[in-house]
């Protein structure tokens, strides 16, 4: 079978890899849609200093499982936790499972092929069965859980103005997912570049777009002065301007990587205090609420194939990730579609 690896900066490699036994306790699932994430791409451009596999939105079929697998059975349609709890853990049994993301996953393990190949193998933990959805659509079900773990991190309420800064795939639906929650107001902040994503936004209900290239957020006027609740799908450079226009007693939720100097940030405390501000942290780590999102898309909630902007075949991934890298106008998703 085919597996692709990666490489900084931008290297990939799809090559002939022999598929290994699975255990008792794993599944080999066909790969049907796996959808590039932008933790894919800050490997791929800087953070992967060795050939390593990768892909881990996965949606599949099941092929065969081994002998002591009941939760699913060959011929099942899966969607793959990208990471779980180990039940066995005190964080796990004192009932706070999203504290624990030392059960198994399918991520690095002696190099194994991950979603962007032919086929995986992967605990039998990680299957979530669905029907009614599209490979496509469902492969996207595990970002869209990462979006569901920041809009309840933010506690979002009833009439809350609501910000969404950055509006990438997570921060789309997360904007979706805060409307369905009952915001009054919902923003989008994003570069102007990004034409494609802002035009999604606006097709999911965005009440105001802010472009951050245009008007820094602290001279933006927003209708309640500042904002309730502030979803921070960005790099973290963003969080003081987030603090600086956040309501009283406003709720910041961030999810952002960087890996350079810029992952430490300063921040005014005294604003931080005498607003009585919150910031939490959003990592969906392990991967939850797959049964929840997956109702979410059928019902037509959030929708998930409107993001998809790039299709392309395993054969085909080095020149495809590259384009959609490059097409920052035009670009919100990209899926591996196999056959
Ligand atoms: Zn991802």
């Amino acid at each position: 079978m085919r597996a692709a690896y990666l490489k900084a900066p931008f290297q990939f490699e799809v090559r002939e890899v022999n598929l290994r036994e699975i255990k008792p306790d794993e599944v080999l699932v066909k790969v049907m849609a796996c959808s590039v994430c932008g933790h894919d791409m800050i490997l791929a451009s800087y953070a992967a200093d060795y050939w390593q596999p990768f892909g881990h939105e996965i949606a599949g079929v099941v092929e065969k499982v081994g002998p002591l697998v009941k939760n699913v059975q060959p011929g099942d349609k899966v969607v793959l936790e990208s990471g779980t709890f180990d039940r066995y853990s005190d964080n796990s049994r004192n009932g706070r499972v999203d504290l624990d993301n030392n059960g198994p996953n399918f991520w690095l393990k002696d190099n194994d092929p991950m979603g962007f190949a032919d086929y995986i193998i992967v605990p039998n933990e990680v299957c979530v069965k669905f029907d009614g959805l599209s490979f496509e659509e469902a492969c996207l079900i595990e970002p869209l859980g990462v979006a569901m773990d920041l809009v309840l991190t933010a506690d979002i309420k009833l009439n809350d103005d609501v910000l969404v800064i950055g509006l990438g795939p997570i921060g789309l639906m997360a904007l979706k997912l805060a409307k369905a929650m009952g915001a009054r107001k919902v923003y989008g902040a994003e570069l102007s570049v990004a034409k494609a994503r802002i035009e999604m936004a606006k097709k999911f209900g965005a009440d105001e777009i802010i472009c951050t290239d245009l008007i820094k957020l602290e001279d933006y006027k927003f209708e309640k002065g500042g904002l309730d609740r502030i979803l921070v799908t960005a790099p973290p450079k963003t969080i003081p301007s987030a603090i600086n226009i956040a309501n009283k007693g406003g709720i910041i939720a961030f999810l952002g990587i960087d890996y350079g100097p810029e992952g430490s940030i300063t921040f005014d405390s005294n604003v931080f205090h005498v607003n009585k501000l919150q910031l939490r942290s959003s990592f969906a780590s392990p991967a939850l609420y797959f049964p929840k999102c997956i109702d979410l898309v059928k019902a037509g909630i959030v929708e998930t194939k409107p993001l998809i902007t790039h299709r392309f075949k395993l054969e085909d991934i080095a020149q495809a990730i590259t384009s959609f890298r490059d097409d920052r106008a035009g670009g919100i998703k990209a899926v591996m579609i196999n056959s």
